[in-house]
């Protein structure tokens, strides 16, 4: 702990948190349990551990459906007045905001994303998203419906909607940025008036673990927020096929994605995906290079490239190719590369040393394949924890397995096109079996509109990659995922419609 104690300093509240071992909150307190050993947390700057959790299973997530099942059926939560219900949640907002310091701290160290762009930006977006869904609690309703079966002559139907929570609810995340990914999944259930069981990667569970704690300061009723940490194929998969789960929202890959659809066949429960990607970001010959570049590299370089929406992909002009290839290295080069508490950086570690073997290994696919490596593929040695370098492929194809899997690390392929004809370029940018995000550059915003009308994407950008933002839709086309998230639409899939007919 010592690299904790040193770099943490006067944060005594973030050390005490992570000299705990955590376990399970469920019903409103902390609980201890699992059939396997307790999980070493490490900072994957460092590879050093930096606190510990319980690992959890069938036992647990029964435990913690119980208590969602019974805050569901009692109505404290789905029936509370919709205003108190809102109040809570703008409540949690304020108090998500009012700790950035801390959960970027935590963040920081669990998965070494640079801490002034988590307090300034993930924090900050994470509030946001809270009290977007907390502004939708006093505005879900229903409707009246035109009925044209009239029963009888004379006789007319009153028909209209009602909209009530799906239930009890479990809810799956990855580990990048594992804050914003629990409160993305949180603030729509809980502003519908469901009931969670939220399960955090077991590589990234801090902060979850903090919100928990700050959720407990707050005047939600207990059993509506239940968290069991642990790993996938123990709590992930007993939370998946528990009989009394209404719903599995799951965020992560895809193959998991496919593991998860087996299990909830049993009771046919409600599943929302959000899954890969291996976006595409298309840069036409008349866009602006002096911005298409730089957010072209950002659109890969983001988090490492672990990041679902990661522009790893690059379609280029043939005109314009070596001036974009030569302009994207002359950035790889130039990015700093590290993490500690206190600098930014553009390039952080991956998540594992597991994680680090399988891009690094990849890269090696990329050789193998006839790619050109133009700069990095290499890790970067004289750093303790999972670094490697940004990573540049020219000549690319998509027959090659670099183009077409997702690689989930700073790793950039390139490839050229010499038509002008939108439905070609499309088709290039289509040729994948994901579709998550992409973006499109171009100096005619008109044929920017064409081209995003034909890429088969959950999000287009036109002249900006990946723009977040918690009213606006965001998933997948293919197999990046089912559902939506953010939005109204995010928030209706918590609902249920009953439509409800009555003789006037
Ligand atoms: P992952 O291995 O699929 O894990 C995601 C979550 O599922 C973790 O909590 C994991 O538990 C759990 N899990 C694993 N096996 C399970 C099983 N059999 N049943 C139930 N749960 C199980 O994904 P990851 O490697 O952590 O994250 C990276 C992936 O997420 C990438 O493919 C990325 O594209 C995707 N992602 C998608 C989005 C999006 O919005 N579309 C956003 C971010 C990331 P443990 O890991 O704790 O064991
Ligand atoms: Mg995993």
């Amino acid at each position: 702990m010592s690299f904790v104690t040193k770099q943490i300093g006067s944060h005594e509240d973030v050390q005490s948190f992570l000299a705990r071992k955590h376990g399970h909150f469920i019903n409103g307190a902390w609980q201890s349990g699992g059939d396997l050993k307790p999980i070493a947390i490490k900072c994957p700057a460092t590879g050093l551990q930096i606190s510990t959790i319980e690992s959890g299973g069938e036992i647990e997530i029964d435990a913690a459906v119980k208590a969602a099942r019974q805050a569901f059926e009692s109505g404290v939560w789905a029936k509370m007045v919709p205003v108190e219900r809102a109040r809570i949640l703008f409540a949690l907002a304020d108090l998500v905001e009012a700790n950035a310091e801390q959960i970027s701290y935590l963040e920081a160290l669990d998965i070494g994303v640079s801490r002034g762009l988590m307090r300034d930006i993930g924090v900050k977006l994470a509030a946001d998203q809270i009290r977007y869904y907390a502004g939708w609690v006093t505005k879900i309703n229903g409707e009246t419906i035109t009925n044209s079966r009239a029963a009888a002559p004379g006789r007319e139907f009153l028909t209209y909607t009602v909209k009530e929570p799906i239930g009890v609810v479990g809810q799956i995340i990855p580990w990048n940025f594992p804050f914003g990914m629990a409160l993305q999944k949180l603030a729509p259930a809980l502003a519908a008036g469901c009931s969670v069981i939220l399960k955090p990667a077991e590589e990234a569970p801090l902060t979850s673990a903090y919100l928990a704690d700050l959720i407990a300061q707050t005047d939600m009723p207990s059993g509506v927020f239940n968290l069991v940490n642990g790993v996938g194929r123990k709590a992930g998969a007993a939370l998946s096929r528990h009989p009394d789960v209404d719903k599995i929202s799951f965020t992560g890959s895809t193959s998991v994605g496919k593991e998860i659809l087996h299990a909830v066949t049993g009771n046919l429960k409600k599943t929302a995906l959000e899954l890969g990607g291996k976006s595409p970001v298309v840069i036409l010959k008349d866009a602006n290079l002096s911005e298409a570049i730089p957010a072209a590299a950002r659109a890969i370089f983001f988090l490492s490239g672990q990041n679902c929406m990661a522009g790893s992909r690059l379609l280029v002009h043939a005109d314009i190719h070596d001036q974009v290839v030569e302009g994207l290295v002359e950035i790889a080069k130039s990015m700093r590369i590290g993490a500690d508490l206190e600098n930014s950086y553009d390039i952080g570690p991956l998540i594992s040393e597991r994680q680090m073997t399988r891009v690094l290994a990849y890269i090696d696919t990329g050789l193998g394949e006839g790619a050109k490596l133009v700069t990095g593929g290499k890790r970067v040695k004289s750093m303790a924890g999972y670094f490697v370098e940004p990573t540049i492929f020219t000549n690319c194809s998509s027959s090659m397995r670099i183009v077409k899997e997702e690689i989930f690390g700073p790793v950039l392929t390139i490839q050229k096109f010499e038509t002008e004809d939108l439905e070609d370029i499309a088709a290039m940018a289509n040729d994948t079996i994901f579709g998550l995000s992409a973006s499109v550059w171009t100096g005619d915003v008109s044929i920017g509109h064409k081209l995003a009308g034909k890429i088969k994407a959950g999000q287009v950008g036109i002249n900006v990659h990946a723009a977040i933002d918690p009213a606006t839709p965001f998933g997948g086309y293919k197999q990046s995922g089912w559902g939506r998230e953010f939005g109204q639409d995010g928030l209706e899939a918590y609902l249920e419609t009953k439509a409800i007919t009555a003789y006037l």
